[in-house]
């Protein structure tokens, strides 16, 4: 079981995240509706691992990933965005990213990367 923060400008998305890691045991201990916001919140709580939205407004994802990887380089990051193109991929994966869920998510999917983050 791992502390979680669930990170996306959609609400509905963070809730639909936050049932299936939920379902699959894990606590979550957070959720930002934005980078600025996330980056705050990681600070005060420090969660095992973050689910990161690439689109959102202020500063995306990847910026965040960045952002948090200078306050713990260890950071556990696992994007979940609906840009699947291999290219945004890539530069998540560069940004710090253990790994890139794409939307919709399919809850088998999600528990293969947080399962595979956490080992
Ligand atoms: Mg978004």
């Amino acid at each position: 079981m791992a502390k979680i923060m669930i990170v996306d400008d959609a609400a509905f998305m963070r809730k639909v995240i936050k049932q299936m890691l939920m379902e699959l045991g894990h606590e979550i201990v957070a959720e930002a509706a934005n980078g600025v916001e996330a980056i705050t919140i990681y600070e005060r709580i420090k969660p095992d691992l973050i689910t990161l939205d690439i689109t959102m407004p202020e500063m995306n994802g990847i910026e965040v990933a960045k952002e948090l990887r200078k306050i713990n380089p260890k950071v556990l990051i696992i994007m979940c965005s609906a840009m699947g193109q291999k290219t945004m991929i890539i530069e998540a994966i560069q940004a710090g990213a253990k790994d890139f869920v794409v939307k919709p998510i399919q809850k088998d999917r999600l528990h293969t990367a947080v399962s595979k983050a956490l080992s």
